[in-house]
């Protein structure tokens, strides 16, 4: 046993000796020198002693009876309790000393006798200084050692904790993920998720010719009215509701998604043709369309529905979306609760629109827009009474636009504001010029159109009063045309308008009248000057040479409510002929003159024409 408790103590050496007289010299010099001394006579007392106490150091001698010195070294060293300890052979000079067989047995060292104390003291220092030494060093490799196993169990610990740190946070995130991807009132993917489905199903398309599969857009019809009157609440209910139907009527394969507000999308995959994609789109119309019983209410729902047929030409997965998308607002705007199928048409159709809407913007801020004027004559003395400002745009590449093309536009993008008040300034200045020109001239006025969404800004008439006082003309020569559908609103905001334009002097006209739905005993109750008779019926005149359709009614109508009557779209002579029998007060159309560039009106109203 190396025992490490024994260095520091007084040092134990054996002696392992036959001869009496060589025990007694060799302890007597080292217990001088302060060890502590044991003597054996033989193998059977050194095991003995070694038995009891380990010594430092063996002194053993070689010639002895029985078992002799190298063989009780080889003993020594066998036995796992001596073999560290170092054992110096002791020999007489005419011994036949076998110094290698001495070494090769496990000996350190010899010393011989007759005994040179000075040698003796030296070699037995040396040995056990090397034995300290040795213990030191494995008493610090153990020290060592046990450092090393203490930090391995703290480091083992740490990796444990960390490893426990690092799976909380690996779950948080994917919690987060969870979160990122999904949405929270329904469950369901959101759009990242969605595209991310459909990026799949895109690429597998791609290597998989035979791979087919289609989104469908769904956006639920007048979802807003049900959040508005009912309530979020109401509203978030109905929409799980409806995640519930639609989830129910999918296969495993497909995936359902919400895009907030009340958007679905659906992946169809693996499926086998387009026929099964309207399949499915007929059965969620079907089933969304059955009632809701919700816990409070029970409601009525309907959707449109956009499908785009998945192709390996699609550059980008959200291209199908877009397309799906364009698709839906199709199916919306042929009626809603349908579904339609996407062709490339539309999505080359939706890019124009997109270009228009850019182009008019950067019309609106350059000023591309020029007026021309149609004269409007009085039957009566059949010369012109006035002029109908009619806008187009001078686009610089596409050339002259009618009205028709751009207005719904600019009045659903929210530039028919600026547009429609320029034409107000363009009109009213070039009538003032008009009036100074000559004396044909100074009683006509000039008809302007004015869009029906300008009616949502409750100043429209100080607005209008500034342009008028500002380009010095008279507002009892401003005739303004609105829609019947203005005045359909009926709403307080627009009657307080028409009141103070009417107050103000200016005239106020129903256009197209006939085309909408104004009851003409609703038209009594608001302060209107005039009544202009659509085209479509002037045309219709024809047809029924009788009673020549709607007309004389409308006109007598006007009349009883002591508003004047226009008649538009005359073409021939014979509409002009049967207008006047009618007593219709004014009229317009290509027989006087088509609409006339700025530059050439007052030309015309030198020739002083008349009919
Ligand atoms: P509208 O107010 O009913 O204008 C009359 C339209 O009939 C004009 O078309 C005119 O060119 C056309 N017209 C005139 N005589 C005849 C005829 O004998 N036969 C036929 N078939 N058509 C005739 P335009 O200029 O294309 O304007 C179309 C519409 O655009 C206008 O209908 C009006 O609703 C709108 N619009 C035009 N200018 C303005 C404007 O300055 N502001 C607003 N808000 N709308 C405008
Ligand atoms: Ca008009
Ligand atoms: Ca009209």
């Amino acid at each position: 046993m190396n025992d490490v408790s024994l260095i520091n103590q007084k040092k134990d050496i054996l002696i392992i000796d036959d001869t009496a007289d060589n025990l007694r010299v060799l302890s007597a010099i080292l217990i001088r020198e302060g060890y502590n001394v044991r003597k054996a006579l033989n193998w059977q007392m050194a095991l003995t002693a070694c038995q009891t106490i380990l010594p430092d150091l063996i002194l053993l001698d070689i010639m002895m009876p029985e078992i002799d010195g190298y063989e009780v070294c080889h003993r020594l060293k066998n036995w796992d309790k001596t073999t560290d300890i170092p054992v110096i052979f002791v020999s007489a000079l005419d011994d036949v000393f076998d110094k290698v067989k001495a070494f090769r047995v496990g000996g350190v060292d010899y010393i011989t006798k007759p005994f040179e104390f000075e040698e003796v003291l030296v070699r037995v220092q040396n040995q056990i200084a090397l034995r300290e030494a040795r213990l030191e060093i494995l008493k610090l490799n153990t020290e060592l050692e046990q450092r090393v196993k203490k930090r391995t169990k703290e480091l083992e610990e740490a990796m444990q904790k960390l490893q426990i740190e690092i799976n909380s946070r690996r779950e948080l995130q994917s919690q987060l993920l969870d979160i990122a991807l999904h949405d929270s009132l329904t469950g369901l993917p959101n759009r990242v998720l969605f595209i991310r489905q459909l990026e799949k199903a895109l690429s597998r398309a791609k290597q998989d010719s035979s791979f087919q599969f289609a989104v469908l857009f769904l956006d639920c019809d007048r979802f807003k009215i049900i959040n508005d009157s009912l309530g979020h609440f109401v509203g978030d209910e109905l929409l799980i509701a409806i995640a519930r139907r639609i989830q129910g009527l999918l296969s495993p394969f497909d995936t359902l998604a919400r895009f907030g507000g009340d958007e679905f999308a659906i992946l169809l995959e693996n499926i086998t043709g387009m026929n099964m994609a309207i399949d499915v789109a007929e059965s969620v119309l079907q089933k969304l369309s059955l009632a809701f019983q919700l816990s409070r209410y029970e409601v009525f729902m309907n959707a449109s529905i956009g499908i785009s047929w998945g192709n390996n030409n699609y550059e980008k997965a959200e291209y199908l979306l877009r397309d799906a998308d364009t698709a839906m607002y199709r199916a919306k705007s042929l009626g809603r609760a349908r579904y339609h199928v996407f062709d490339p048409d539309m999505h080359f159709k939706a890019i124009q629109i997109l270009e228009l809407e850019n182009d008019l913007r950067r019309a609106v801020e350059r000023q591309e827009f020029v007026i021309y004027y149609q004269p409007i004559i009085s039957l009566a003395t059949g010369k012109i009474a006035g002029f109908e400002a009619l806008v187009r745009w001078q686009h610089p590449t596409r050339g002259l636009i009618p009205p028709t093309e751009f207005i719904p536009t600019a009045e659903e993008i929210g530039l028919i504001y600026p547009i429609n008040i320029w034409i107000l300034r363009n009109a009213c200045q070039q009538l003032k010029i008009w009036q100074e020109y000559s004396a044909f001239s100074q009683d006509i006025s000039i008809n302007i159109n004015l869009s029906a969404r300008l009616f949502s800004y409750p100043e429209l008439a100080s607005i209008i009063d500034n342009i008028v006082s500002e380009t010095q003309v008279n507002s009892c020569n401003i005739d303004l045309e609105i829609t019947e559908s203005v005045i359909m609103e009926n709403n307080d905001i627009v009657r307080g308008i028409l009141q103070q334009l009417k107050e103000r002097n200016f005239k106020l006209v129903i256009d197209d009248f006939g085309t909408g739905y104004s009851s003409l005993s609703y038209l009594h109750s608001f302060p209107l000057n005039a009544l202009k008779i659509d085209k479509s019926f002037v045309k219709r005149m024809q047809d029924n040479q009788d009673n020549m359709g709607l007309v004389p009614a409308m006109i007598g109508i006007s009349h009883s409510m002591g508003m004047r009557t226009i008649a538009e779209g005359v073409e021939i002579p014979e509409q002009l002929a049967q207008l006047r029998i009618l007593n219709c007060d004014l009229a317009q159309g290509f027989l006087f003159s088509k609409p006339l560039k700025q530059e050439d009106v007052l030309d015309f109203i030198a020739t002083n024409p008349q009919w």
